[in-house]
Formats: structure tokens, C-alpha cells, sequence
């Protein structure tokens, strides 16, 4: 694997500015911008350039050496991922190792080995919050000098998810940075970390990428109809490229008989109809559709997506009004940007139908 492989080409003008601050001196960086374009996999990539100890002529981790070794083998003793319960699956995790002698060997960490934990066994009620146990063991982590000789580094995310307690706990290591450390926060919703927080991190904004530079990449992960889903993610390709399973006809059906009921639907009628494991990016992909053709006929064009249902919609706009169906699908698009777990999955789809539902209740009082 080649350090190269794992960075997408619009993050290139970001990860530079990291190296920079770094140059000067950083130990804390806040990556903000909108979900599912790359920030937590660009943070991830910049934690293993500057742990690599033999990196290439651009600063680039090698892939090779002893601590990269580690880092691909989930085993890393200097990086610490910080993440809710709800995204384990995004701490490293041992797998099965490639080089069994080199991660038996240098396991030894002291025993505060919690980052690699394997936790993906998680239940229906992961939390989403980032809690105070996990920022004191950073304490720890930071507290003692680092394993293999360069940095330690801590990757957490989203920033937005630390709780009070856990910010404030943060907040120490941010005020008075232990040495040999780094820190990598990444935000989908900057607005919503606390001010304190943020004033102690250099800020890098990562934008969304150039529509065709976003295409490119997903064609080259031969990614179907990559076109069409951009499109549904907002132009956030990393969201884009994890649909994951498509709905079966039966649960398109419920879905599509729940929204014709409009106004009239009932939140027992939802947590009665919606399966427990029903795929949540195909499911808001349903709903987009939906939208777009209530909007299109709304506006005097064509059903592209539903060409039986003119009749449904008509009776829909009744209820509905076009900036209510608007901001449904603003929802929508931040939900599937970050419908990156099925952990939650059905509550996730119920209370986008919901917000359907009221989306109506306000259209009609306003009429
Ligand atoms: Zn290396």
C-alpha cells in the first residue's frame, strides 16, 4: 500500500497546509468542512506521515518502515484515535497482522493499549457522543514518553461530538500541549464545537471537491452510477462512494406508501413499518427521488423517478410546500453524507420521516 493511494487528490492543498503548520510548530489542527469528502481519512493519512520514520522526499508515509508497519497492523503504540461508540469502526483495529513478528514484538505499550481496542460489537445504542473516559485516557497516552522516539499523535473526531466534560478535558491538553504531540481534530459542523475548543487549533478547511475531480475518483473506484450519486450526496464523493446495500422491492414499497400517506402519517405507523436493518443511504436516496419529482412537478416539469404516482404528488401539494420540501432534502443530504454506520440505521430512517411529516404539518398551518 502506498501512502499515495490512500489521499484523494483534491485533499493534496490541505494536507500541505498541514505539513506547514507542522513546520512551524502546530501541535493541534481542527479539519473542518462538510461530511464525507475526506477530512477523517486525510487526518488519518497525516497522522501516518509524520509517525513514518523513513518518509519520501514529500513528507509522505512510506508504507514500509516499522512504524508504518504498526499503523497498518492497528497496533500503533503512539497514535491514539479518539471516536463515539457509534464509529468504532473507526479505530484501528488488529487484523489479521502481515508481519506477525514485527506486531508481537513491538506490541508492548504499557498497557494503556485502549486504541486498538476492537470494539465492533457495539449495540443498537452506541453512544454519538465523545465521553470524558475517552479524553482522560489520552492523559495517560500523552503522559508518558513516546515508544518509538517521534511523536505521539492523537486523531479525534468529530469534534463536535465531545461532550461538555470531555471538551473541557480536552482543553488541558490543548492549553498546555504535552511535547512529542500532535493533535488532529476533524469537524463536519464547525459551528457546533465549542469556541474554546476551536481557539486553541490551527484551522484547516477542507471544501468540497470540483464536481468532475470527484467523478474521476469514484470512476476510478469503479463506483456505479457515480454521477447520479454525487449528485444525492451533495457532491461529497467519500459519502457518495458508501451506499451500501440497496433497498429490496418490499422495503421500497413501505418506504414509498409511508411518504404517500403525507400529512396523514403516524409515528407508530413508522416504527411499526421500517425494518430494523434497512440500508440507510439507499433509503435517503428513495427519499431524494421522491422529493425531486414532487419539486419538478411542482414546478410544471416531469415525474422522471415515480411517472405513476402524478396523482400522489398533486394530492401532496395539498400539504406540502416547496421550501418545506426544500429543506427536507437539505436534511437529507446531511444525513446521507454521514449514513457512514448501520448501527442506528432505523432510527435514522424514522426520524427523517418524521421530519417529512412535520415538514407537512408547518406547510399546512402556513398556507
Ligand atoms: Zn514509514
Amino acid at each position: 500500500m502506498t501512502a499515495d493511494s490512500t489521499l484523494a487528490p483534491w485533499l493534496h492543498a490541505a494536507h500541505a497546509t498541514l505539513v506547514a503548520l507542522r513546520a512551524r510548530g502546530a501541535h493541534a489542527a481542527l479539519l473542518h468542512g462538510p461530511a464525507g469528502i475526506g477530512k477523517w481519512e486525510l487526518a488519518m493519512a497525516f497522522a501516518r506521515d509524520v509517525l513514518c520514520e523513513t518518509p519520501d522526499a514529500h513528507g509522505r508515509a512510506c508504507g514500509a518502515c516499522p512504524s508504518c508497519r504498526l499503523e497498518a497492523a492497528g497496533n500503533h503504540p503512539d497514535l491514539r484515535v479518539v471516536v463515539p461508540d457509534a464509529l468504532a469502526f473507526r479505530r484501528p483495529a488488529p487484523a489479521e497482522p502481515q508481519d506477525e513478528e514485527a506486531t508481537t514484538r513491538e506490541r508492548g505499550d504499557g498497557g494503556d493499549g485502549s486504541g486498538a481496542e476492537v470494539e465492533r460489537g457495539a449495540t443498537a445504542k452506541a453512544s454519538r457522543e465523545i465521553k470524558i473516559e475517552a479524553v482522560r485516557n489520552l492523559a495517560a497516552f500523552t503522559g508518558v514518553s513516546t515508544h518509538r522516539g517521534g511523536l505521539r499523535v492523537v486523531v479525534l473526531g468529530p469534534a463536535e461530538a465531545l461532550n461538555a466534560a470531555a471538551a473541557n478535558a480536552l482543553l488541558k491538553g490543548l492549553e498546555e500541549p504535552p511535547p512529542q504531540s500532535l493533535f488532529l481534530l476533524v469537524s463536519d459542523h464547525f459551528d457546533w464545537c465549542l469556541p474554546t475548543i476551536v481557539s486553541r487549533c490551527a484551522l484547516v478547511r477542507v471544501a468540497v471537491p470540483p464536481r468532475q475531480a470527484a467523478l474521476n475518483w469514484l470512476l476510478a473506484q469503479g463506483i456505479p452510477d457515480a454521477g447520479q450519486r454525487l449528485t444525492e450526496a451533495g457532491g461529497a464523493p467519500l459519502a457518495a462512494a458508501r451506499d451500501g446495500d440497496g433497498l429490496d422491492a418490499d422495503a421500497a414499497e413501505t418506504l414509498r406508501g409511508l411518504l404517500r400517506l403525507g400529512p396523514a402519517l403516524r409515528a407508530a405507523q413508522i416504527a411499526a413499518q421500517i425494518p430494523r436493518t434497512i440500508p440507510v443511504a439507499a433509503s435517503i436516496a428513495l427519499f431524494q427521488r421522491w422529493t425531486w419529482d414532487f419539486l419538478s412537478v411542482r414546478l410544471g416539469g416531469h415525474l422522471r423517478y415515480h411517472p405513476e404516482e402524478a396523482a400522489s404528488f398533486a394530492a401532496l401539494a395539498q400539504a406540502w410546500r416547496p421550501d418545506a420540501a426544500v429543506s427536507w432534502l437539505d436534511r437529507l443530504r446531511d444525513a446521507r453524507a454521514t449514513a457512514d454506520h448501520p448501527l442506528n440505521a432505523r432510527a435514522v430512517v424514522e426520524g427523517l420521516l418524521l421530519a417529512y411529516r412535520n415538514s407537512m404539518a408547518e406547510g399546512r398551518a402556513d398556507a
